[in-house]
């Protein structure tokens, strides 16, 4: 037994409410110290995003070379979910083609949508942003990041 976080570990034995409160650990601990902020550069593709619902601002930035995103960074303020979410998305695109980008994003959207339900503890940090869907005025602070890249790489290729 015990927890072993990040990186999917077990976590069994857990009641669902200590879960809660680790994945809002690792929203905190992603708006606290988030990972890959700043610029991209080259910038290959920018984009700016506005959630005029909370205040939050994203610009994403990225550096494609041989149609992969070799470097992808955002910056911006706002609230702790947007921020965290941000920060999440960028290290899980880091490295991916364009392609398998977009389709990570397209799958994020529809989970942040209750369409399709989440993955399980593979998703690995990723998986936090799923307690989000219990505040429906929230989900727009979460995907923020989520469609300005989308949105950026359509237009950087
Ligand atoms: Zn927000």
């Amino acid at each position: 037994m015990g927890i072993s976080l990040p990186g999917g570990v077990t976590l069994c034995y857990l009641p669902a409410n200590m879960l809660e409160e680790l994945y809002q650990e690792i929203i905190l601990d992603h708006y606290r110290r988030p990972r890959n902020k700043g610029k991209a550069v080259p910038t290959d593709v920018a984009y700016k995003e506005y959630n005029p619902l909370c205040g939050d601002e994203i610009e994403i930035t990225a550096h494609l070379a041989d149609g992969k995103i070799a470097e992808i960074k955002f910056d911006g303020h706002g609230c702790s979910i947007s921020q965290a979410s941000a920060s999440i998305m960028t290290q899980q695109l880091q490295g991916k083609t364009v392609a398998e980008a977009r389709a990570l994003i397209e799958r994020l959207q529809l989970m942040m949508r209750g369409e399709i339900p989440f993955g399980g503890r593979e998703m690995g940090d990723l998986k936090a942003l799923e307690g989000v869907l219990k505040f429906p005025v929230r989900v727009k602070c979460c995907t923020l990041a989520w469609h300005a890249a989308y949105e950026g790489l359509k237009k950087g290729v």
